[in-house]
This record gives structure tokens, sequence and C-alpha cells, in this order.
């Protein structure tokens, strides 16, 4: 048999995976069984944010991995302190929980929140407010937060406590969390999988604002526009934002599973003593591979990350072919205005790009160090299928 066809036959069938296999690569440049060259837009959906088998990650990777995987959460290790300190200094927060994903990472951020609220307003406040079109991950509980009903259909019943209000529409929003005495309200400020659909500035400000009056608390979904990929550290930092509790995960590892929930000095101290847990959570190796990530994102970065994204939209604004662009920094939306999505897409993979899709558009989360010519090529290649 081979891989496609062994696949088929061992693997669940949940992903419609792209006809391509990838064995090797370099930066932004992948290469499948033939020795065929692709540019990757994709970065593992956001994940592999210096590109593939980065030097500076694969050394942090293997000095670590050769002193020890893996040990208990009963034990001290150091890169787990280093890069809660690290993360802490460049968000301001408090302090962190470390998990595996960012599933995990909504799921201790909704915890935290839950727990907080029990103790200050009473148990009777547990509601977690999210905006329809969202995307917070697929376990029973996350998917409830999620406010996609399409998700939900077939695996009811899902955690109770969850209420979705248009994105956009403040009077909807204060409806909701009043009637439902919400305890806190979470937002992505780009809806990602929902189609590279950023909430405008005002309507962020209003949620923080009325968070702030109403005593809820504010949880930003940080999973995909965290760590730089917006241009800044975090996207709620492009606003101005105070969120309360701020999950991340995809980008941080650089390629390894790692999630973080990032607690403000408010609520750092809710869950104690044996309230939460993860058996890989923070492992080791996972976080020395995020700090040699967290420790390149800096000013010069996530300059070139705006620079990159200014001229990206520059070409793709008013081009033949494109309905609308969207997103912020290098988290982009294509609209194609005849073609579908998926076209555009398969049409790239023969030219030798590899793109994303987010609903109906052509989505690009390429590697942050992604190379000028490199950009420049795969923006030629996309431009003329579209
Ligand atoms: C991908 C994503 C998640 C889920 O992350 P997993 O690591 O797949 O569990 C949650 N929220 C947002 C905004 C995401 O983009």
């Amino acid at each position: 048999m081979n891989l496609k066809d062994k696949d088929k036959t061992y693997i669940a069938p949940t992903y419609n995976r792209f006809p391509v296999e990838i064995v090797s690569g370099k930066g932004s440049l992948v290469y499948d069984e033939t020795g065929k060259r692709y540019i990757d837009l994709t970065s593992g959906i956001g994940v592999t944010s210096f590109g593939v088998a980065d030097d500076v990650w694969q050394q942090a990777v293997i000095s670590q991995i050769t002193k020890v995987q893996h040990m208990s959460n009963l034990y001290y290790t150091e890169p787990c302190v280093e890069l809660a300190e690290l993360l802490c200094e460049k968000s301001g927060m408090g302090k962190v929980f470390f998990s595996n994903s960012g599933a995990e990472a909504n799921e201790c951020a909704i915890k935290v929140a839950r727990k907080y609220q029990a103790e200050h307003k009473g148990p009777d406040c547990f509601t977690i407010v999210t905006l329809k079109n969202s995307f917070h991950g697929r376990t029973l509980t996350t998917l409830a937060a999620t406010g996609q009903e399409h998700y939900h259909e077939l695996f009811q019943p899902l955690t109770p406590g969850f209420a979705h209000a248009e994105p956009e529409n403040m009077e909807e929003l204060q409806a909701v969390c009043k009637e439902t005495n919400a305890a806190a309200v979470m937002i992505e400020i780009i809806q990602g999988e929902g189609g590279v659909v950023p909430l405008s500035e005002a309507y962020l400000k209003a949620v923080q604002a009325f968070v702030k009056e109403n005593d809820l608390l504010l949880i930003v979904d940080e999973v995909q526009t965290g760590n730089g990929r917006t241009g800044e550290m975090y996207a709620y930092m492009n606003y101005g934002l105070k969120p309360d509790i701020v999950s991340t995960a995809k980008g941080l590892g650089g390629g390894l599973p790692l999630g973080a929930t990032l607690l403000s000095k408010k609520v750092q101290d809710t869950l104690g003593f044996g309230d939460h847990g993860s058996t890989f959570g923070g492992n080791p190796v996972s976080c020395a591979a995020a700090v040699s990530i967290v420790k390149r994102i800096d000013e010069a970065l996530l300059k070139e990350v705006r620079e990159k994204s200014a001229w990206v939209f520059e070409q793709f604004t008013g081009a033949e072919g494109v309905a609308e662009v969207s997103g912020m920094g290098l988290m982009i939306g294509i609209k194609p205005e005849k073609k579908t999505a998926a076209d555009v897409i398969s049409a790239c993979i023969e030219k030798g790009v590899l793109c994303l899709s987010a609903k109906d558009k052509v989505r690009l989360l390429p590697a942050l160090n992604i190379p000028w010519e490199v950009l420049k090529e795969a923006v030629e290649v996309i431009k003329g299928e579209l």
C-alpha cells in the first residue's frame, strides 16, 4: 500500500487532506516525496513561527532533549519558568498556566473565569458569552464556546453555560450578558477560522468598557493571533485592550505542542493547588522551543511583519479577481471574486505554493520571517490563479 492508501485505511477520516506528502523543508520552503518544492504560506496553521527546521529552534530543542525530555510538574524545571517570565514581561500579565493546545488553553481560561466569578459574584454567575462565527476549539466545552451551530449539531449535549452574541452589535452583547448573568466575555480579535474577520476597534473598545463597568472578565483567545502573528506580540495590543485572561498556543512552541493561559494580576491566584493540572503541560522541550521563539519576537521582527503585511495588502487590494482582503499582520484572508477559495488553493498547489482556506477566503499564515523574495514569488503565483 502506498502512504495515501495506508492513511485512508488506518487514520480516522476527520481531515480532508490535500494530495501532497511533505517530507522535509527549511524555513518557508518544503519538499514532497518527489523533491518538488513548495513555498509554505500555511506554517502548519500558524504554528512554525520561524518556518520549518529553523536552526535556532532546532538547537533549543536538541539541547533540551539531550538533558531531560519530561519531568512531572511535581518538580521544578528551568525552561517553563523562563518561558513564563518572558511571557509575563512581554504581556504585562501576572502568571501563566501551561497546557498542550489551544483548546486546553481555553479550557483553563474558562475554569479561571468560573471560579473567579463564583467567588466574587456567586455560584449563579458562570456563563461565558462568546461571539457568533467564533472558533475556540474542539473539546466539548470549547465547542460549546464556539459560536457556530454546524460544529455543535452531532455532539449534543455540550457543556452548559455558554451563550453567543452577534459580533459588532453591542446592544445584543449587553442583552445576552444581562440575561445570562454572565461571568466573562470571550473573543478573538480576528476571527480566524470564521474567515479572517477582524473586529472593529470601536467594537473592541466598547466591549472593554462594558466588561469593566459591569465587572465581567475579558478573555481574549489569541491561539491563532498571538505570538507576533498580527505585528504585535498579542493582537489585543494593537488596540490597547486590558484582558483579564489571554489564551494562546499555535505559534508559541514553533512546532511543538504547547498552550499557555496568561492570567492578569486580578485573576492570577484564582486557581490553587489541585484546581487544575496537565501531565504534559509545560513540557521542558516544548518550553525550551518556545523560549527560542518568544525571545526573537522583538520590535525589529514585528516591524518586518507589519511591513510585509502592508505590502501583501497593497498587492491584493483591488487586484484582478479579488473581492476583498482582510486580516492583520501575516494573518491575511483573500476573497476571490469569481473562483472558489478551494479552486485557487488547488491551482496554487500545482504551481508550488501552499495556502489555507477560511470560509470563502484563501488564508495566508506564512512564517513570521518569510524572506521577501520568497513572499514575492508566492504572491505572484496566487495573483495568477485568482
Ligand atoms: C486553532 C484555534 C483553537 C484550537 O486550538 P487547538 O490547538 O487545535 O486545540 C482555538 N482558538 C482559536 C482562535 C484557534 O484558531
